[in-house]
């Protein structure tokens, strides 16, 4: 192994020789740096920094030329930060964003010590200057994966509408809304007719297809702000209609059943039609503290089981 070389003068110890320092300081990827407290300028900066943001060397003379060399949104905060703690004597940290001689900009941690004179006077400060890009880089990319899963786990995976999990917490939300407020809340199961035989003459995959397609027309049946569809599970479909009595509700219902039908997604083995159908239940309350959230859901699930004996591609209401 080579030992490193310093270019020291030989009557010094090491730890003596100010040219040892130079050489550590100057060879390590952190930039040192430091300005004298009175005149606000700088007395040293490693030559690193021009590798790094691409300003000559001698161009930092001041503070100013360290602040408008700094993210404009970035610039306030850690000025003042870094003003109020050095007047305080307290050594801080700050990262921000500096501003390449090219007009980019590299995400850097100041790390800063404040040296006092013996009667306690701010007399310099020093400082390190981190390249810390990577790791921004890295926490950027953590958090939008952290916003990715955050979505995905109220999304439904296959066609990309909310799925059950934010149908229960919406539905939640509403039921105490309506009881509240004394308004009507309308909920539409809907459920395709024969997508087992479906699955069984298209395939799985065309069986998922269709399923995106139907999720994609229902998110288009229902037009309020406060409307609310999502994948209730399989190859059903739930809609949530806040402040819908009955009689608009049906109407609703009967948007979905049609938009469906006029796709003309071939069913070629549905017993009843050689398109694809569905069967929908609607209920209508003014929910109370008497009433009860799941007996509603299976209220309106026995009327699409009516929907179903009676011979599908129909509407059943409460
Ligand atoms: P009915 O109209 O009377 O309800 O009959 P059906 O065949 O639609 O109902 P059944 O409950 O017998 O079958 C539902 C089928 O839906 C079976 C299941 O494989 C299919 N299915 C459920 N989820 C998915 C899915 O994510 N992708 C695909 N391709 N099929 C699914
Ligand atoms: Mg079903
Ligand atoms: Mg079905």
């Amino acid at each position: 192994m080579t030992q490193p070389t310093f270019s020291g003068s030989d009557d010094l110890p090491l730890d003596e020789d100010p040219q040892v320092y130079k050489t550590l300081l100057e060879s390590t990827r952190a930039i040192p740096w430091k300005i004298d407290w009175q005149t606000l300028t700088f007395s040293y900066i490693g030559p690193q920094i021009e590798a790094l943001l691409g300003w000559p060397r001698d161009s930092w003379t001041g503070i100013q030329d360290w602040a408008e060399r700094m993210h404009p949104e970035d610039r306030d905060r850690v000025v003042n930060f870094c003003v109020a703690q050095s007047k305080a004597g307290s050594d801080h940290e700050a990262d921000y964003r500096a501003l390449t001689a090219a007009g980019d900009y590299v995400w850097i941690r100041d790390v800063v010590h404040v040296v006092r004179t013996p009667d306690g006077e701010v007399d310099c400060l020093i400082g390190f200057m981190f390249d810390i890009s990577e790791r921004k880089k890295t926490e950027e990319r953590l958090l939008s994966l952290q916003k990715e899963l955050e979505e995905l786990s109220f999304k439904d995976g296959l066609t990309g509408v909310p799925n059950r999990r934010l149908f229960d917490s919406t539905l939640e939300q509403e039921w105490a809304s309506a009881r509240r407020n004394r308004q009507p809340l309308s909920l539409i199961l809907l459920d395709i007719d024969f997508f087992k035989q479906y699955n069984d003459y298209y395939g799985h995959i065309a069986g998922d297809d269709c399923l995106r397609q139907v999720a994609d027309i229902l998110g288009g049946a229902a037009t309020r702000a406060k409307d609310f569809m999502a994948r209730f599970g399989g190859e059903e479909f739930v809609l949530l209609l806040p402040e819908t009595n009955a009689e608009a509700a049906a109407t609703v219902a009967e948007r979905c059943r049609q938009l469906i039908f006029k796709a003309q997604i071939a069913h070629s083995s549905s017993p009843i039609a050689p398109v694809l159908t569905v069967s929908l239940g609607v209920g209508t309350l003014v929910p109370t503290h008497d009433d009860d959230v799941r007996h509603f859901i299976e209220a309106v699930d026995r009327q699409l089981y009516t929907a179903k004996a009676q011979g599908r591609n129909r509407i059943v209401g409460l």
